[in-house]
């Protein structure tokens, strides 16, 4: 399935970021079937708020297209979108939105809210939920667990 194909892809850029220390979240940005943007989750090391994956892949493929409109495009991200992705999302007029793990914490295509599929709004994006969404959210519970377990194992420091 193509969507699954573009998420392994997705995956791949949450494994880089976990290669850097930070909680593996990815996104790439398709158009024609060809990735023109990719961002993975960058918090820790740039500290910002909006270094999010999505976020960086959205600028990326905005840089590429030379527009803030993305209306060919669908993004892939392996952790449902956080309110300012979402709006972002919204912003740059993306038609199509897959992904990975739902967020019971800050998910805004359907867990929490619906930002995506609200026709208040002036653009809507079909969700397409849950696409790879438990090896998704394998990476982020083992990423979390081996982090709370290198805690735990940290001597105790003799004064
Ligand atoms: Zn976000």
């Amino acid at each position: 399935m193509e969507d699954e194909y573009f998420m392994k892809l997705a995956m791949k850029e949450a494994e880089k970021a976990e290669a850097e220390g930070e909680v593996p979240i990815g996104a790439v940005i398709v158009k024609d079937d060809k990735v023109i943007a990719s961002g993975y989750n960058q918090r820790e090391q740039s500290q910002r708020a909006s270094s999010h994956a999505e976020f960086i892949a959205i600028e990326r493929a905005n840089e590429y297209e030379g527009s803030w409109r993305l209306e060919d495009c669908t993004l892939y991200v392996t952790l449902e979108p956080c309110p300012m992705c979402a709006g972002a999302i919204l912003q740059s007029r993306i038609p199509r939105v897959v992904y990975g793990a739902a967020d019971p914490k800050a998910g805004c295509a359907g867990s929490l809210y619906q930002l995506l599929e609200d026709n208040r709004f002036n653009h809507v994006s079909e969700v397409a939920p849950g696409v790879l969404g438990d090896a998704c959210g394998d990476m982020l519970s083992h990423f979390f667990r081996s982090l709370r377990s290198k805690k735990k194992k940290k001597p105790a420091v003799d004064n």
